[in-house]
């Protein structure tokens, strides 16, 4: 009888611990469906990998010119103060420094992708706040020593407008905060990560 006690206990135990495992394992299964879709995808990675497209040479003087009027007739007024004459907009008071929505930003200049959705975090700061950009080559840096601060300004290196600065105190694992302006900014919304990967991959003219 005692046996047949011990038995049952080990058998007990047993469906115990099996039933804590499936529910472990069936947690850690839920954890992964319900992190951002898409988020394994790295919209980084698909331009860096490719070269940049053939109208754009980085080289020498930004590759898209524009005259005044151009640059006037393309830009509100907000636009072209922040882009064409290094301004900056007012924090909080601007449409996309809580924006959460999925989708990519592109230069207010000139359609450059710059900055994706997936490395956008809220900063606190008022202006939307990006760990890294898309793809280095298209964002231009320069020291800025305004205001008696060392900062250094970044720039959409296919047109040239002023985009914010990047500071090194960001929570990235580069450390990286670029903190931009919205007015440099026109954002596309998408429904999934991957949209934005074929976005980016549209204009460096890649078609898988
Ligand atoms: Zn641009």
């Amino acid at each position: 009888m005692q046996s047949l006690k011990n038995s049952l206990w080990v058998v007990a135990l047993a469906v115990t611990v099996g039933a804590v495992f499936l529910f472990a394992m069936d947690d850690k299964a839920r954890s992964q469906t319900n992190s951002s879709p898409g988020s394994e995808i790295d919209v980084s990675e698909c331009a860096s990998a490719c070269g940049l497209p053939s109208h754009v040479d980085l080289s020498g003087d930004f590759p898209t010119q524009r005259t005044e009027a151009e640059w006037r007739e393309r830009l509100t007024d907000l636009q072209y103060h922040v882009a064409r004459e290094q301004g900056t907009e007012r924090p909080f008071a601007n449409p996309y420094h809580d924006n959460k929505r999925t989708g990519l930003y592109r230069c207010i200049g000139c359609d450059t992708p710059l900055f994706s959705s997936t490395d956008k975090f809220d900063s606190g700061t008022g202006w939307p706040s990006f760990t890294r950009p898309i793809d280095a080559r298209t964002l231009g840096e320069h020291r800025d020593t305004s205001y008696g601060m060392v900062r250094t300004e970044v720039h959409c290196a296919v047109c040239g407008s002023h985009q914010g600065h990047v500071f090194p105190d960001g929570p990235g694992p580069n450390g990286l905060r670029y903190c931009i302006n919205s007015a440099s900014l026109r954002f596309e919304e998408t429904k999934t990560v991957a949209e934005i990967v074929a976005l980016v991959e549209a204009w460096y003219g890649k078609s898988q």
